[in-house]
């Protein structure tokens, strides 16, 4: 087994608002280096690093929107959203739920924060990260996976701190979610000094977001709150020391190394497939969901 080497740390660019309620830097595909080609199978990676929103009757988030031939995934840390597609999935997802909702032929979807928590206001952050789908599944039926905190598998390290598995495997642990090609999602919570050792194929897609404190890679490489680690394609093991009370969402997926035609909320693999797509849409294939 070889090290996996860090590629390039990268630093939040300006945050932008997605709807009114999610103030999200974009890593994926925007961020320096971090296109979707490079990333392949993680399409898309939207971070609302801690932000506070004033108390509101009116709750703040995106309206009804069209998404086809991918998966949202949708990582809570603070704050309450609320969710609602047009193939019945939805739900409410709070601090360290997950909701994965699998769009595949396409759905309507609105995400809007949780009512009664938006009356009180108060610190939200957020993960949205786009999962691609290979080419066999991206017509496939929609489903909705909502993955409660207690739900996730923890494998505990004792002093070091736990480790919460979304998907995939993590020193033989399995986590709960159902994936289409192999994605490894999880958190890593370590307590100051605390250390946690990963290994994945040398090939997979691999990264790291800090989510809450710092952490030391590799012996090495320092990365602070907020910053996002994106590791070699190559070598097996890394590992994470925690300077402080951490929180680190760790990525690691095979490419799917397919053909990637994105257009908006659509992401294929061909421009036919996006022309098709927009006329699916526009002659009410999504379905229905009210404002
Ligand atoms: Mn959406």
């Amino acid at each position: 087994m070889s090290v996996k080497n860090v590629e390039i740390v990268v630093a939040p660019k300006p945050a932008h608002f997605v709807g009114d309620g999610f103030r999200v830097h974009n890593f994926i595909p925007s961020a320096y280096h971090l296109d979707m080609k490079r990333m392949d199978p993680f399409i898309m990676l939207d971070y609302n690093s801690q932000f506070h929103f004033g108390a509101t009757d009116t709750p703040r988030g995106v309206g009804v929107h069209p998404h086809r031939g991918f998966e949202t995934v949708t990582i809570a840390y603070q704050g309450k959203v609320e969710h609602h597609d047009s193939a019945g999935g939805g739900g409410i997802i709070g601090k360290g739920d997950v909701q994965w909702m699998t769009a595949a032929s396409g759905v309507l979807h609105k995400e809007f924060h949780e009512s009664e928590w938006a009356k009180q206001g108060g610190i939200f952050q957020m993960v949205q990260l786009w999962v691609n789908l290979p080419a066999k599944d991206k017509m496939g039926t929609p489903q909705y996976q909502a993955i409660k905190n207690e739900e996730m598998t923890q494998v505990d390290l004792g002093d070091n701190g736990f480790v919460e598995i979304i998907a995939g495997n993590y020193k033989g642990q399995q986590g709960p979610a159902t994936t289409f090609s192999p994605v490894n999602m999880m958190n890593a919570k370590l307590k100051t000094g605390g250390k946690a050792e990963f290994t994945f194929p040398a090939d997979y897609t691999t990264a790291a977001l800090v989510i809450e404190g710092s952490v030391i890679i590799n012996g090495e490489e320092k990365v602070a709150t907020d910053h996002f680690a994106l590791f070699q394609n190559e070598g097996e093991t890394f590992t994470l020391e925690a300077q402080e009370d951490s929180i680190i969402l760790i990525i690691s997926g095979q490419p799917l190394n397919e053909p990637i035609y994105p257009h908006g909320p659509f992401v294929m693999n061909t421009r036919e497939e996006i022309i098709q797509a927009f006329d699916d849409y526009n002659n009410g294939k999504f379905g229905y969901l009210e404002d």
